[in-house]
């Protein structure tokens, strides 16, 4: 059938072989269209940016713009497949409670290293700061300061910190990760009042089309930039990593790489060992290292 013009979208979800695209250009602007894609175009992901064209009862996509980064996930073959794209920010969301292990922490700064994308360490319920728990979470905090993360505070019980974190995230496209009980949802709730996305410009008949819940969506912020949200992408720290994106994902230990005694050197007890000698003069932190050689061990017990 007849075709309209080109234009600028935004898929804000996808399902299968069907996409919602946000109109980015014309009278329509700011609706969500349901279209088809062409095959040739691979799958496409929430976040992309495309080429579409009005059909008589829906859109189709023609066109894909390159991604800047995308968010890998294995499938049930264990073949890694995009699950969002052009992600500038992962927000790594610990709490003051539930109590913030430095390991998992490590584990999402791994994750986020591995996909390339800048990790945000945000620590949520600060209205819960008092002497004795500012005593450990304050020096954790300065820790990651010190090997170049950003950290911010925020509370959404009192509203602190959340004037900064807006700013931080106009203008970025942001997936919020991290535990159950850390405040996710309400700081979301509180960045996206109103909470769910208009979907009044969803016609009758793509209302009915095929609906996963699970699939990734994108929200605007009031005050700029957007989110990505799933509860798939919540556990992202989660997925598959190897062992060299381990290392790479420690960047003070990466640095090493190289300067032990043996090529094959596990950094364990070996003599000449570049990390265990850093350990040694404090260079590198003890709770970093036991990191990293927690989560390679706990590799080594899943195979
Ligand atoms: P999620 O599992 O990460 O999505 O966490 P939720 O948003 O469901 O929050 C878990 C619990 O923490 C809920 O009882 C919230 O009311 C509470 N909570 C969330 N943010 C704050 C905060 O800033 N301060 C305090 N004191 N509690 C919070
Ligand atoms: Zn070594």
């Amino acid at each position: 059938g007849e075709l309209g013009p080109e234009q600028q979208g935004l898929i804000i979800s996808h399902f299968g072989r069907q996409v919602d695209v946000e109109v980015l250009e014309g009278e329509h602007q700011g609706e969500i269209q349901r279209c088809h894609m062409r095959t040739h175009l691979g799958q496409l992901v929430t976040g992309d940016r495309v080429i579409w064209r009005r059909s008589a009862d829906s859109g189709v996509v023609v066109a894909a713009q390159e991604r800047h980064s995308e968010l890998l996930r294995p499938n049930n073959h264990g073949e890694l497949k995009p699950v969002a794209a052009n992600i500038d920010f992962i927000v790594i969301v610990i709490a003051v409670e539930p109590y913030a292990h430095a390991n998992l922490i490590d584990r999402y700064l791994v994750a986020a290293e591995a996909s390339g994308i800048e990790p945000v360490l945000l620590l949520n319920k600060a209205d819960l700061l008092d002497d004795n728990n500012r005593q450990r979470l304050a020096p954790l905090l300065e820790q990651y300061r010190y090997l170049g993360y950003r950290t911010l505070q925020a509370s959404t019980a009192s509203s602190h910190g959340l004037d900064a974190l807006k700013a931080l995230l106009a203008d970025h496209i942001s997936v919020f990760v991290g535990q159950s009980g850390v405040g996710k949802s309400s700081l979301i709730n509180s960045l996206l009042p109103g909470a769910d996305l208009k979907t009044g410009a969803l016609s009758e008949q793509s209302r009915k089309g095929r609906h996963t819940t699970t699939t990734a969506r994108l929200f605007h912020f009031p005050e700029g930039g957007d989110l990505i949200d799933s509860p798939g992408i919540r556990e992202f720290a989660l997925w598959h990593m190897t062992e060299d994106q381990v290392l790479e994902g420690f960047r003070e230990l990466a640095a090493l790489r190289g300067y032990c005694r043996f090529r094959d050197c596990r950094h364990e007890h070996e003599p000449g060992c570049a990390f265990l000698h850093a350990l040694d003069e404090g260079l590198i932190s003890e709770s970093r290292f036991n990191s990293y050689q927690q989560i390679l061990n706990s590799m080594q017990d899943s195979r």
